[in-house]
């Protein structure tokens, strides 16, 4: 049997450093065993997939030098790669489980599903709903297929009793089945979910191991059904421990920048990275920090992932990084790997046309231009010395504007602009105050190009980081603020 991963990315925002970790894990466990790796794009949510994020994703994933064997820019026996161009794929299979008698088609309203939740929930059960529960009666359900009112298709699962999933870093896991839904396989617009699609496309790749994160551990137990109502063989799966914050809370934007790009744009060497990560719950035979690919590789045991939660610290990402630009690079690499990540023709056109204006001597761009090249930039309590707006105003102003842009998908400069000033005015600020404080936290000073035009160039996980790390230097609201600015930012999204 040829060992065969894959990595499975979903094409919805920006490119996460967790995939990275799958990819990195998946690809060490396929080259160890002689075996291949594949890249899939699982972009069957259409409303939230977008080419952008699908091609970040694979330069990013390119830049760190995880390469793929098959994939949708590279094809290979088991096309296409792309699960929006497989959806006439996935049909028959939900059919074929109907026939079986495996799936039901379901006629059920969300209204219906909120009442039908709602009642389990006064009745103290768990909210999850069976093929019993969802049943309409015939005459009921033929008026609702002749008026041709959308359905969905949805598995059948166990009332109860206890589903046995084996894990190769976790032994066997033991899941009750009361708690789980009826799976939706196949949604009113035709498309498959997740768990549809992820199982038909794992089977026709020949996939032989799922390594994949933690947080899919209770999707095992459908996608032990779906294999066994096919009649195929499950791949051995292999659930991966979450990266965390250094609090220990799962890595998430709010607290750390989770996109690649934030990492290439502060200057960490893609190698490094790479080493870091596969320092991430597991470690050389020999405990050492510094490592290639190439080491990792050779030395690697899947089953020596240790579970408790890897932290991804920053600082000691940095103090990595310092090691290889040190010890790796001559200067001569070091100048070239400098322009490659600084001063590369892509950067610098989106760059120029914001300064040229504004200069006279081309000593005058280095100060303007600055902060396109910096990480976090030297601030304080004085750099947001304002006319009319008091210490109070900017911390307010920078943690609305740090809510904004944490939920922020769309990172268009004319969008930016637009949600900051829908925030300004029931804040009570003009657009000009507002931006003020966010012109100092993202170019260092109020005198520099347009704020909106900076953050579209800088990315939103460096200017969340800025906004951020100015909230830190002036002091962030107490918790009591917090709790109060909040419930104001929560009223604020739903007027
Ligand atoms: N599309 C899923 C994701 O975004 C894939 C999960 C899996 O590997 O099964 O992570």
């Amino acid at each position: 049997m040829t060992v065969r991963t894959r990595v499975a990315p979903s094409p919805t925002g920006d490119p996460h450093v967790g995939t990275a970790y799958i990819a990195l894990f998946n690809l060490a466990f396929a080259r160890q065993h002689g075996g291949q790796f594949i890249l899939r794009i699982e972009d069957t949510d259409q409303t939230r997939s977008t080419a952008e994020s699908e091609q970040a994703i694979l330069d990013s994933l390119r830049w760190l030098g995880l390469e793929w064997d098959e994939g949708p820019d590279v094809g290979g026996p088991h096309g296409p790669y792309r699960q929006s161009e497989r959806k006439h794929i996935y049909k028959d299979y939900a059919l074929e489980l109907v026939e079986k008698g495996f799936a039901f088609h379901c006629y059920r309203t969300p209204e219906e599903l909120d009442e039908l939740r709602e009642l389990r929930r006064a009745e103290g059960k768990h909210t999850a709903l069976k093929q019993s529960d969802l049943a309409l009666p015939e005459e009921e359900v033929a008026r609702r297929a002749a008026a041709e009112m959308p359905f969905v298709i949805r598995m059948v699962v166990p009332e109860e009793g206890v589903c046995e999933i084996e894990d190769m870093l976790r032994g066997t896991i033991e899941m009750d089945w009361g708690q789980v839904d009826a799976q939706i396989l196949l949604k009113s617009d035709g498309m498959p979910t997740y768990h549809l699609a992820n199982i038909v496309d794992d089977h026709l790749m020949a996939i032989t191991h799922v390594i994949r994160g933690e947080e899919w551990i209770n999707s095992a137990p459908k996608h032990k059904l779906l294999y066994q109502y096919f009649g195929w063989d499950m791949p051995v799966l292999c659930h991966m421990p979450l990266l965390r914050n250094p609090d220990k809370s799962k890595l998430s934007k709010r607290k750390n920048p989770t996109s690649i790009l934030y990492y290439k744009r502060m200057g960490y060497l893609p190698e490094a990275l790479l080493n870091y990560l596969g320092r991430m719950g597991w470690s050389m035979p020999d405990e050492r920090e510094k490592f290639t690919r190439q080491e990792m590789f050779e030395h690697f045991d899947l089953t020596r992932v240790s579970l408790g939660g890897p932290v991804f610290d920053q600082e000691k990402l940095s103090w990595l990084n310092g090691t290889w630009i040190r010890e790796e690079l001559n200067p001569e690499q070091f100048a070239q790997a400098f322009i490659e990540w600084g001063l590369n023709p892509e950067y610098l056109k989106s760059i120029i046309p914001l300064i040229q204006p504004r200069v006279e001597r081309f000593s005058d761009v280095a100060p303007l231009a600055g902060f396109f090249l910096s990480g976090m930039l030297p601030i304080n309590e004085e750099s947001f010395a304002h006319k009319s707006l008091t210490l109070d105003d900017v911390r307010r102003i920078l943690q609305f504007a740090a809510w904004q842009l944490d939920q922020q998908a769309d990172w268009d400069k004319d969008v930016l602009f637009g949600v900051l000033k829908q925030l300004a005015e029931p804040l009570g600020f003009k657009i000009r105050d507002f931006l003020f404080p966010l012109f100092v936290a993202i170019t260092g000073t109020s005198q520099s190009v347009s704020v909106v035009d900076a953050m579209g160039i800088l990315g939103p996980d460096m200017s969340r980081a800025r906004v951020r790390f100015a909230l830190d230097k002036i002091g962030g609201p107490s918790k009591k603020e917090t709790k109060r600015w909040e419930k104001e930012f929560q009223a604020l999204q739903q007027s």
